[in-house]
């Protein structure tokens, strides 16, 4: 027997998805980096408060952008997206540094389209 072989065969299996070998535990809870991921975005997602949609009243939905941690609220009948106070900036700063080596604001423009959806002033298009 390996160590390899040790190290695995020690390990309990995720007690929430059911696949992934882990040593990680949560609240108690063989639980795998990509389920204590989820478990706490859910919890984030169910502190938020729900947004209606100011074109058609309809209640968005809250949709997590990983790369920066945000979760934007988007309306899934007209597409349009509602950001908190300071997320829009948080965005900004994040594809003012990925993107800083060149591009300018008009890339960062339409990056922001791509990112957030295709209804925010200008950007993106149709
Ligand atoms: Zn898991
Ligand atoms: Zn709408």
């Amino acid at each position: 027997m390996s160590f390899w072989d040790l190290f695995k065969d020690n390990r309990p299996i995720c007690s929430h998805c059911n696949e992934e070998k882990t040593e990680n535990e949560f609240e108690g809870l063989p639980t795998c980096e990509y389920c204590k991921h989820k478990i706490l975005l859910e919890r984030r997602i169910n502190a938020e408060k729900v947004y209606y949609c100011p074109d058609c009243e309809t209640p968005m939905k809250k949709i997590c952008i990983d790369e920066i941690d945000i979760i934007k609220d988007q309306c899934p009948k007209c597409k349009g997206v509602f950001l908190n106070h300071n997320e829009l900036e948080i965005i900004t700063d994040y594809l003012k540094e990925e993107y800083s080596d060149g591009g300018g604001d008009m890339v960062t423009g339409m990056l922001i389209g791509g990112i957030v959806g295709s209804q925010i002033g200008g950007f993106g298009g149709k």
